[in-house]
Formats: C-alpha cells, structure tokens, sequence
C-alpha cells in the first residue's frame, strides 16, 4: 500500500501534532525531540514523499532493504538513516557505509564489526532487552555496563544512549521509566550519553513523559505496512 499525497502530509501533520501535546504535559520542548520515520517494507518512493514534506531522519531494520532504498534516493540531500533492527556483525561495515545512527548495539561483536577509525563518528544507541525473554533483541539490564564500556573504547563510535522497545506485556510507562534509570546507569559512564530511543506509533506519549528524546514511528505516519517480504 502506498500512501497518497495528502494522507501522507495528513498522518505527519496529526502525528506531530501528538508529538507537541505529549511533550507539553510534561513540559518539555518538542524541539528537543528527534522523530524518526521507520519506512521498512515500504518503497523508495515513501521516502521520497517525507523528504518532500521536509522529514530527513528515516529507519530501517534490515540491512539489504535499507540499502537499496538508500540507493534509490541517493539524489536526496539531507537524509539521515537510522539502522533500528539486528544487524549481522557480516554486514557491520557495510551498514556502517550509509548509517548515520545505529539504534541496535546489543553485542560486542557487532559494536567491534561496527568500529572503524576513519574520522568519521557513527552515532550509536545500546539497546536494552525489557523483558524476561532473552531471545528479544537487546542486551539484558546486567550486562548493560560491560557492552557499554566496549562502546565507548571503539573508535569511531560516539555513544548517545540507550534503546528499548516495550515489551507486550506491560504498561509502557512503567516498562519507559525502567529504561530511564536504566540511561541513568549509562549517564554514570559517560555523562554525554544522555540520549534515550524509545516509543512507537502506540506508545510515544508514554516515551516522551519519561524522557524519550528519539521516537521511532513507523504505521501512525506509513500507513499500514506491506506484508514483510
Ligand atoms: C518497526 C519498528 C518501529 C516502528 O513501529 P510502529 O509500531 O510501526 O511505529 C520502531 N522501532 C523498531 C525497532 C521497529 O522495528
């Protein structure tokens, strides 16, 4: 399915505006807020349309589709890709190539495939597994500080925070205040590490009253994704 024009601008348009309400309960400012635009499964040309509405931070989850989309808007100043899914240590260096931000450090091996010193800073997020079941992405709470460390003695890789995703089966808010003390572990070894990935298309209210500062929106802004393929 690909979204028209106008619904497109619509869902932006209704989608920030949430965004702003969400932020000034809990007295923030939107303008400290970094939405990204999780486009997987959609085509190129859904980018083309959000960069044609002003939008330059899009994601991706899987390394071969992410770069051919960014192949295909390779015309496109401005864009920045965030890498939000497992990434295969194999294909570290090439996502690397086209990154600008990688949401998923969950293993030494992929931080080590992923460090280059070639000048150029790749920011990166550790993402934190919330729930009991360790076959979900991210590192457990008890092994935060160790993959933190490795983060932070890999060249060309600047730490910004931390990443989660909440789990089914709790109340975001809860599971969004976890993840923030859990970036309170984080800020204690890097202070500049004050950044904090969390809240989708249902739960980015909830992200944003606990200090979320990168929202990963993929349906409330696409459309309903094509079936995966
Ligand atoms: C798909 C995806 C999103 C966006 O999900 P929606 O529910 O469509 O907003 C956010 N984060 C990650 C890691 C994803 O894979």
């Amino acid at each position: 399915m690909t979204a028209t024009g106008s619904d497109l601008q619509g869902r932006v348009d209704d989608v920030f505006g949430r965004i702003a309400d969400a932020a000034r309960l809990v007295d923030r400012d939107p303008a400290t807020l970094t939405t990204i635009v999780v486009t997987k499964f959609h085509s190129d040309a859904l980018v083309r349309e959000l960069h044609g509405l002003g939008l330059r931070d899009v994601g991706e989850n899987r390394h071969q589709e992410a770069q051919a989309k960014v192949a295909a808007t390779a015309d496109l100043a401005g864009l920045r890709w965030h890498f939000v899914g497992q990434l295969q240590s194999k294909k570290a260096k090439q996502a690397r190539a086209y990154t600008f931000a990688v949401h998923s450090l969950d293993r030494d091996s992929v931080v080590d495939a992923l460090g280059v010193d070639d000048g150029i800073s790749l920011e990166g997020f550790v993402q934190i597994n919330l729930t009991d079941d360790p076959g979900r992405g991210g590192v457990s709470a008890d092994g935060l500080e160790p993959l933190v460390e490795r983060v932070l003695g890999t060249p060309g890789l600047r730490l910004r925070g931390v990443m989660a995703v909440a789990p089914l089966d709790e109340e975001p808010r809860s599971a969004f205040a976890r993840l923030r003390d859990l970036s309170d572990r984080v800020r204690a070894l890097d202070p500049a590490a004050d950044q904090i990935s969390a809240g989708m298309s249902h739960d980015f209210a909830e992200a944003i009253a606990e200090g979320a500062t990168h929202l990963r929106i993929g349906t409330a802004i696409t459309g309903n994704r094509p079936e995966a393929r």
